[in-house]
């Protein structure tokens, strides 16, 4: 397996070379709804939080045209997908709604700051939203390049909780990248902070 085609950022191929996205799952999902009578594809609004490290460009050319879909997206500017021969690129950091490029060594405490002002931009509307929670933002990951501890991480997901309960929109929190030693354990404690909430 060459380096391009490695599965990289926790996030899934889609056969085209330097794209990554989990488009299998929130398409397979919202598929499964349309099949419930839920959801009405291209025609019902939905929500893309994005807070892997990484760029989610693979979503940004799934519905690159689609403007049903607004895009939150949270990235370390500095890594993959980063390409300056890759002309499309751009388009797809162009493509987010509510964009949120953070420099390589981004403390805990100003990831917050900077997520929490990106939700505050969040309206009512979307039917459901679909939130890629990496945990390669982990200071101890090998490839995120951030600088968030486990609490932190746990912090993000309970800001996310609570703006999108605001919003009165349902939510669907997904996996997404995470390499290094402290990725379960930023989980879990994620998953703790939402015990008894509803
Ligand atoms: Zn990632």
């Amino acid at each position: 397996m060459s380096p391009d085609d490695a599965p990289q950022g926790g996030k899934i191929q889609n056969g085209r070379k330097n794209t990554l996205n989990i488009r299998p799952y929130i398409v397979e999902s919202l598929n499964y709804l349309r099949t419930l009578g839920l959801f009405r594809l291209s025609l019902d609004p939905f929500l893309i939080i994005d807070v892997d490290a990484h760029h989610g460009n693979g979503n940004a050319y799934t519905f690159l045209h689609d403007d049903q879909v607004t895009l939150l997206d949270v990235y370390n500017q500095d890594i993959y997908p980063l390409n300056p021969l890759n002309p499309l690129n751009p388009v797809s950091r162009e493509r987010v709604n509510i964009s949120v490029p953070l420099p390589s060594d981004t403390s805990g405490k100003d990831y917050l700051n900077q997520l929490e002002l990106a939700l505050s931009k969040l309206s009512p509307g979307p039917k459901i939203a679909f939130v890629v929670a990496g945990t390669d933002v982990l200071a101890t990951d090998p490839l995120g390049g951030l600088r968030l501890t486990v609490e932190d991480v746990a912090a993000r997901e309970q800001l996310i909780y609570q703006r999108l309960k605001e919003l009165n929109i349902s939510m669907v929190f997904l996996g997404g990248g995470g390499y290094g030693k402290e990725s379960a354990q930023a989980i879990i404690e994620s998953l703790k902070a939402f015990q008894g909430k509803k």
